[in-house]
């Protein structure tokens, strides 16, 4: 396998040191001691998976332990990708939704189970909001953005009725889960990356590399900071509202930070942007226009709450937040009818950029 280095191009970033060319083959990965502080180098794997650039920086003693904990951690993220993707038609995830409508439920062998009561946990909290269960709406603004033509009343109508997480039934005992509905479709697209996110930089620790980060386009989870750093930094998009300190930044450990926005995937048509994020309630993909930013202790929760408070008013969604134990949120609101403005919790972590440590 090769690995690139790559710059990513994502609307969160972090600050890079001079990095190292890589071009690495890679092998089998196994476990090292803890190694003293001082004889530990940056290293920096790129590698495409789940469709983005999949990143890995950490400190390690040579290049051979790098190497094979890259490998391991990658090869982590492929094996869940072919458990988790709606893509792949043999994914574990396509065969339970190939299921639904037929009174069967299917027992779950892989991460697949822990990550759908995950979502259905988060379905029940933001009222909604966050629903896997989406996929046939997805599927329906997938064709608006290729076509550039809204799905008509009549589609969504129809895609309605197989929609909602009340149609997914979980049993914890037998470990099954049951799809009610006819031509239902899961969709991990809102938590999936984050999910990787956090098995990756498990990967790593395991190989004995706490100094780590991995950087899943917008989803980013930090392990222990570079060492004699406080924290990784990661540079935020600018704050729309004026008087506010520019560039601003994030320095974190041990955290995890998300953006969700419609930066990149959406739909411009006549005067309005529709986002690649969907009402599961409506079936209307959102059109105000939000960034919203999710600091959580892990990518997952991160990932996940990130999605669901786009879909959020912005009360119910500091709301969410708030009751979040070790989370924090921004919402960025940039239009239409309204002048751009910032919402956020109380203790939303940013220094601005003078105030943070050097680049490492
Ligand atoms: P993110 O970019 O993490 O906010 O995730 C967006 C992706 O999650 C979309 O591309 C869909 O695959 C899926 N999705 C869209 N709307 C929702 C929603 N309301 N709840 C859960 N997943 C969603
Ligand atoms: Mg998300």
């Amino acid at each position: 396998m090769t690995l690139t280095a790559r710059p990513l191009l994502s609307r969160l970033w972090f600050n890079l040191a001079p990095t190292l060319p890589l071009v690495l083959a890679l092998c089998a990965g196994c476990k090292l001691a803890a190694a003293p502080q001082a004889l530990l180098a940056r290293y920096e794997f790129v590698h495409p998976l789940m469709g983005v650039p999949f990143r890995l920086v950490f400190y390690a003693p040579d290049t051979n332990v790098a190497q094979r904990a890259a490998a391991a951690a990658f090869d982590r993220v492929r094996q869940l990708n072919s458990h988790l993707s709606d893509y792949e038609p043999d994914s574990e995830l396509s065969r339970l939704s190939a299921s639904a409508g037929s009174g069967r439920a299917v027992r779950l062998e892989s991460d697949l189970w822990g990550l759908l009561r995950t979502s259905h946990r988060l379905y029940k909290r933001s009222h909604g909001a966050f629903d896997i269960t989406v996929g046939p709406y997805v599927d329906l603004w997938k064709r608006a953005r290729r076509q550039r033509e809204l799905p008509s009343r009549a589609a969504l109508e129809r895609a309605s009725h197989a929609v909602g997480c009340m149609f997914l039934r979980l049993d914890p005992s037998r470990r099954t889960a049951e799809l009610l509905r006819p031509r239902m479709r899961l969709d991990l697209g809102g938590i999936a990356k984050g999910y990787a996110a956090d098995a990756a930089l498990r990967v790593l620790r395991h190989h004995g590399l706490r100094h780590a980060l991995v950087a899943a386009s917008g989803d980013i989870v930090c392990g222990d900071p570079p060492p004699g750093a406080r924290g990784w930094r990661i540079e935020l998009p600018d704050l729309p509202v004026p008087g506010s300190p520019k560039p601003e930044a994030l320095l974190l450990a041990n955290r995890a930070v998300s953006t969700s926005g419609d930066t990149e995937q959406r739909l411009d048509l006549d005067g309005r942007r529709y986002s690649h994020i969907i009402d599961p309630r409506s079936g209307q993909a959102l059109t105000d226009h939000r960034l919203v930013l999710v600091v959580a202790r892990d990518a997952t929760t991160s990932d996940s709450l990130a999605t669901a408070l786009s879909v959020l008013a912005t009360t119910e969604a500091l709301r969410l937040a708030r009751a979040t134990p070790g989370v924090e949120a921004r919402l960025l609101i940039l239009g239409p009818g309204s002048p751009p403005a910032a919402r956020e919790t109380p203790g939303f972590p940013t220094l601005p950029r003078a105030q943070n440590l050097q680049p490492r």
